[in-house]
Parts: C-alpha cells; structure tokens; sequence
C-alpha cells in the first residue's frame, strides 16, 4: 500500500514538499487541501499583481498537480470541514504547509483605528483575496504611510502610486484597480525603524523605484551614510552595499517633475496612530541603530495621512490540535516534526522570511522526514477522505475544476492582463456548476 500524505495548503511550500515526495521515487499518494478552491497561495494571493514573471513559478506546481500520485482538493478548510484529529486518523502523514495568514500587530496605541490595515490584508485585497474582496481600503487620502523596509512594504508603495499603464499586464481585479486609479494618494511614506544599510529590500524590487513613470523616489541624503560598516557576512554586505549605491543613484538623479512620491523615511519608529475612530496621522520617533538595534532619540514628529499599512511581518493563527511555539510564533516543531505523522513546511515551520525558492528545502526535509519515520502505508487514506467529505456533503474543487476556473480567469481578462480574477468562491463554485 502506498503511504499516504496529506498536504494542508497549497502555497509553494506545500507544492515543494509534493515536488519532494515525487522525485524520491517512494510509493506515495499525496493529496493537497486547500481551503480556498484556487491553488498557490502567496504566489496568487501574495505576489505583487505586477510581478508577473515571478507568478511563472506555478508551472513547475501545476507540474506536480498532474502527476499520477497527486490530487487536488480545493475548498476544503481544516477544522471546518475536516479535523487535524481526522486527517491524521486518515492518513499516514500530513504536512501543515498552511504559511502565515494573519498580520503582526504594530502594538501602539491606536493601532485599532480606522485606517490601520495590515500588509496581509491590503495586499490580499488588491489580490482579490475571497477574504478581504469586501475591505474598505479607506484611500481617500493624498498620504500613505507604509511601516517596514521590507519587499512587502515596497510592494505596496510600488502599487499605490503606478500608472494604469504601468499596471496594463498586471492581474488586480478590476474594481480594486479602479478604486487605486481613482484614489487621490500623491505620497506613500515607506517608513523604517532603522537605516538605509539595515532595510531588507531586495536590490531589484528597490532599483524598481527609480524608473516608476509617475512617482520620484525622495530621500534625505543626510540619512546616506558613506559607506557599510557592521557585522555583515560577504554575501549581505554586498546587498547593502548595492541597496546603497541604489539610494545614492536616487538623490543624484535628477527630481524630474513627477507628481506622485515615495518618502523613503528611515530612522523613524511608529509611536502613535493619532485620530478619533479614524485615523488622521501617525507619531514617530526618530531614531539612531546602535548595534544593530534602533533606539529612540527622544525626537518626535507626526505625518498626517488617512491610511496606515504596517508591513511588518506575519502571524499565525492558531489550529485547534496543533502546538504553537509563542516565542517564534510558529508551529511547535523540531527540524519539520510536530508529532507521530504530524509534520510541517514553510513559514508555518520556521516563520515569515525569504524568498519563494526559500521552501523548496524545507519541502526535501519534509520529505524526508516523512520517508525516514514511515516505511509502509497503514492508513486507508485518499478513498476515506473522499468518503467523509462526501458524507459532509462538502463540494471539493479538483485540479480539473481550477483548470476551468483558470480558463474563464483568462478569458474575461483586460487586453494585456493574464486574467481577470473571481474574488468569491461563490461565483468559482456557480462557474463549476454550470
Ligand atoms: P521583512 O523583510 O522581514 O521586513 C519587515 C520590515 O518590518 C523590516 O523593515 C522590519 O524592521 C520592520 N518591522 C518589524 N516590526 C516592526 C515594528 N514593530 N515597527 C516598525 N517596523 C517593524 O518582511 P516582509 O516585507 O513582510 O517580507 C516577508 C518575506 O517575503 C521576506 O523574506 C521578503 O523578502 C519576501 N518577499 C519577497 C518579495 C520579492 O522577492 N520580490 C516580495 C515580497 C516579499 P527591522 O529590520 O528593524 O526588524
């Protein structure tokens, strides 16, 4: 009997870890649950919509999808549909590939206003995530503020202030483009609570900012140092140092009359969210890095906005059955093992960092693990699963059904857009149906 895996989610972690399985050769039969009927889960609903080249990754997915062991179970969510303790009586390993939904909270006050919208959820709205299709953006405001130097928080500011032409072969829905378009945002603050040396940004996603149609990139060149100094291995040294050169490259061209702006505001840590119900500005601190860390200098400042988009990392939301480790804020796990036949992925695993191909290790360790603990299939696995899901009435959506949503997403989409995304599993569903 082959051993059976259940993989939770779909997102690249998930699909490494079937990718894994595959190439090892074992006999296995790898089911994939996913709670929304779409596959692929950052790579759609988190890559930024213009970043189309990087979304290609899905074919090598769709890859595995299609191999004879693999099949595809949309629609179907942990602890709602199904428990961890039913999974695990079904087959003989899962994987927890769920990523990190949730959004880290800036934890100051008024951070509960209005207004204050977490980088998960702006940008799951922009990706026409069935989650957050009915979020207010609150973007009637000429200021944005964006807390964070990472590529999540450049995505935003990225998207807020292009052109629709810069946006033609870009995949937002199109009301969420029409409400960006007709938005009066003339200025995204990209806030840092360190320095340009210490900023995550990728050097690409940062050169980016520099060749935007509309919108100039503005930087206080005092904020610049001359060189890096600190503590870097080689290969971050180099990043910096580029990141650097980058920023320089900013303030050296020439500001042309672009009437769109990104701030890049470093040195400033966010003390306050400053309104009544609604946010109206944003207090900061100034700060300075001393070893590494940023400390307030006692100097504060506010920038009036209407909308504040911490883009700071992620957070787990909790599942019944399954052991958290609060300090990392990820599941409870050792190398991958949460318990007997109980594994996990990705930034489920080992928290919200690194870049998608970042997974693909952690999918060969899963792997196995799994490989290494289980010699032989006990469990009944793909035929009881159906069988329960049948029992609960519940409408799975297969690879077959994605690949129809998939052609319809392409057919109704814009000249020059890959699709035209469905932003509710209702109307995926009535789609199938029909
Ligand atoms: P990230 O790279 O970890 O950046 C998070 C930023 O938030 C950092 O600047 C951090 O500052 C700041 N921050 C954290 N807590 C804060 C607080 N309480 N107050 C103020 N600032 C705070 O995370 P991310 O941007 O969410 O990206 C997640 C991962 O996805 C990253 O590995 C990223 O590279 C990857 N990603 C890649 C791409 C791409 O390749 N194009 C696109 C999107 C995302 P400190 O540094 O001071 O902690």
């Amino acid at each position: 009997m082959p051993i059976s895996v259940a993989i939770v989610g779909s997102g690249p972690s998930g699909f490494y870890v079937a990718e894994a399985l595959i190439k090892s050769g074992a006999d296995v039969a790898i089911d994939i649950i996913e709670r929304l009927p779409t596959p692929f889960g950052l790579i759609r609903g988190g890559v930024a919509p213009d970043h189309q080249s990087t979304k290609r990754v899905t074919r090598a997915y769709e890859r595995s999808a299609l191999t004879e062991c693999v099949r595809y179970y949309g629609n179907v969510e942990l602890n709602r549909d199904i428990s961890i303790e039913e999974l695990r009586n079904t087959y003989d390993a899962i994987v927890l590939a769920t990523g990190m939904p949730g959004d880290a909270k800036l934890g100051i006050p008024g951070d509960d206003k209005k207004g204050v919208i977490g980088s998960a959820t702006f940008v799951g709205w922009y990706n026409g995530h069935p989650d957050f299709k009915d979020l207010d953006p609150c973007l009637n405001t000429a200021n944005v503020v964006v807390i964070g130097n990472g590529n999540v928080a450049i995505d935003i500011a990225r998207v807020l202030v292009k052109t629709p032409e810069e946006m033609v072969e870009a995949d937002l829905p199109k009301g969420v483009a029409e409400a960006i378009q007709n938005a009066p945002v003339t200025d995204v603050y990209m806030v840092g609570r360190r320095g340009p040396v210490e900023a995550k940004f990728t050097n690409v996603e940062l050169r980016e900012m520099g060749h935007l149609a509309n919108a100039r990139a503005v930087i206080d060149p005092s904020d610049l140092p001359d060189s890096v100094t600190g503590d870097w291995s080689d290969r971050d040294r180099r990043l910096r140092e580029r990141n650097l050169e980058t920023l320089k490259e900013f303030v050296a061209a020439p500001q042309a009359e672009k009437p769109k702006a990104v701030h890049f505001t470093f040195f400033a840590k966010p003390v306050e969210i400053l309104g009544g119900d609604r946010v109206e500005g944003i207090r900061l601190e100034k700060t300075r890095v001393a070893n590494g860390r940023a400390e307030g200098t006692g100097e504060f400042f506010d920038i009036a906005c209407g909308l504040v988009i911490p883009a700071i990392g992620y957070a787990l939301q909790p599942l019944a059955g399954v052991p958290m480790d609060e300090e990392r804020g990820t599941i409870r796990n050792t190398d991958g093992r949460i318990a007997e036949g109980l594994y996990t992925a990705g930034w489920a695993k080992r928290g919200p960092t690194g870049v998608i191909g970042t997974n693909k290790p952690d999918g060969v360790a899963a792997a196995e693990a799994i490989l290494q603990d289980i010699k032989e299939g006990m469990k009944p696995g793909r035929p009881a699963f159906e069988a329960l899901l049948k029992s609960r009435d519940i409408r799975w959506v297969s690879y077959a059904d994605w690949q129809l949503i998939n052609e319809a997403e392409v057919a109704n989409a814009a000249p020059g857009s890959p699709r035209e995304k469905f932003v509710t599993t209702e109307d995926m569903l009535d789609l199938l149906a029909n």
